[in-house]
């Protein structure tokens, strides 16, 4: 069998959230007609957001859930219709069948595991935009199979943030998406969602798709992934809260692993390393700007870059100490690291003296909590929440004393290039600091 080199593209929810949206989506595919394009779309706009709020109606049975369900599905239905010509069309049906699903779940009482709840029911945005816009590319004469995305990636059953278990996920691809490729033409899946060896849908954490991608450009062996964005490329920083900002014009895979780990919200952290095992070049491009040049990550290491900055929001700094005085060190890090590990909490930062371990982790959801409830029996734990973590690479005096600002410093660190400072989280308006 012959395996082609095949481009990935992924389209996320500010590409397509109306429709004039995905007609521009149509526009840029046009240009790569003749080639088999494997696409990945999320869900349309802020959908995912509005589909948590159902969630989290239903599991309180406050009576708003389908009131809230309903407008999107109104908003989904009516996207189909707008893009649509003929009333006939099979995607009519789908996505009425998509909708049923839903209402199977609200008709019941809610599942008393929040997280598995949650995944039986955001998908369904993934589902319906992937129908939407399969639909849309075979009627403007783009020949689109659409194929559903949980028949091939597989997850450990950690709801809300599934692991992928490689070797099943490629035997899967193997069975059930390469006869459709065989077939010539796109081919189109959802990202953020797969399925746990039990057939439950899962998620594989907010923001997901650009990972999903990632996963299918390794199993294809891609000739490249492009991720269409609404800004230019990858910027020194987030330009929702910068306003000097320039774009990156190539990147390696170290810089942008190291970014948006620590917060570029631009790229989903666990995107790169499959990309930099199998040496595919990452294109992040505009939208609005096909023909840009966007941003190139690879391999290929630049001898300096410019200041970059990356925030996270949402930080908790712990300080946990030992009550009988044992050193922390010697006696408790692997414990506490497996507690730290089984939750899935995020460690940006941290610090240790003789009797305390100073962590700075991303504080989402109740895990931090959760970890606390774990270990407060052995340890002292004092917590500091609503911090932000700034990271800034390649820094200079003048960048780093205009981020530092008057706020409050809870905890630093500098390796070579990099500076690291947990600060009191004060809200940010656009601010001149990179001094390029
Ligand atoms: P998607 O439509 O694929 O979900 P996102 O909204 O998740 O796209 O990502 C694009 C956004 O990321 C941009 O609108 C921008 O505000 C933000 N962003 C954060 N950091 C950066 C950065 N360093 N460079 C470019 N964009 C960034
Ligand atoms: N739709 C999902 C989210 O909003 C996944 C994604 O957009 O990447 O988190
Ligand atoms: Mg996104």
């Amino acid at each position: 069998m012959i395996k082609e080199k095949r481009k990935v593209f992924k389209f996320g929810g500010a590409s397509i959230h109306n429709a004039d949206a995905i007609r521009n989506v149509g526009e840029i595919l046009e240009n790569y007609k003749d080639e088999p394009i494997f696409i990945v779309v999320s869900a349309l706009g802020k959908s995912t957001d509005r589909i948590e709020k159902v969630v989290n109606a239903h599991a309180a049975q406050n009576g708003k859930a389908q009131e809230l369900w309903d407008e999107i599905k109104n908003d989904h239905f009516s996207l189909l219709k707008e893009l649509i010509d003929d009333p006939n069309h099979d995607a009519f049906i789908t996505l009425n069948d998509a909708f049923v699903e839903m209402e199977w779940v609200l008709d019941e009482d809610p599942y008393e595991n929040y997280d598995y709840l949650y995944d039986q029911m955001v998908p369904i945005g993934e589902m319906l935009s992937s129908i939407i816009v399969a639909a849309y590319l075979n009627q403007i004469g783009l020949p689109t199979q659409w194929a559903d995305a949980r028949d091939v990636i597989l997850t450990d059953d950690i709801f809300r943030e599934g692991w992928v278990q490689w070797d099943e996920t490629i035997e899967r691809f193997e069975q059930n998406m390469r006869p459709m490729l065989n077939q010539g033409g796109f081919l189109l899946t959802q990202g953020f969602i797969g399925s746990t060896s039990e057939n439950f849908t899962i998620t594989l954490g907010r923001e997901g798709s650009d990972y999903s991608a990632a996963i299918f450009s390794f199993i294809l062996d891609a000739e490249s992934m492009t991720i269409w964005k609404d800004v230019p490329g990858v910027l020194t920083a987030d330009p929702r809260k910068f306003d000097d900002v320039m774009k990156l014009d190539r990147l390696s895979y170290r810089e942008a692993i190291e970014m948006t780990y620590y917060g570029a919200k631009v790229i989903h952290p666990k995107t790169i390393k499959p990309l930099q095992n199998k040496n595919i070049p990452l294109y992040v491009k505009s939208f609005l700007d096909p023909k840009g040049s966007g941003t190139l990550i690879s391999s290929v290491v630049e001898d300096t870059y410019p200041p970059m900055v990356a925030i996270e929001d949402n930080q908790a700094l712990l300080q946990i100490a030992t009550k009988d005085f044992s050193f922390v060190a010697e006696h408790h890090m692997s414990d506490l690291f497996t507690k730290i590990a089984e939750l899935r909490i995020q460690v940006n930062m941290m610090q240790n003296t003789a009797i305390s371990f100073n962590v700075c982790v991303n504080d989402i959801d109740d895990k931090v909590d959760r970890f606390i409830e774990g270990i407060e029996n052995e340890f002292n734990v004092t917590i500091e929440r609503n911090l932000e973590l700034i990271t800034i690479r390649h820094y200079n005096q003048a960048t780093l004393n205009s981020l530092r600002g008057d706020k409050m410093i809870r905890l630093e660190e500098r390796i070579r290039g990099t500076v690291q400072l947990v600060v009191k989280d004060v809200p940010i308006l656009k601010r001149k600091a990179l001094s390029h």
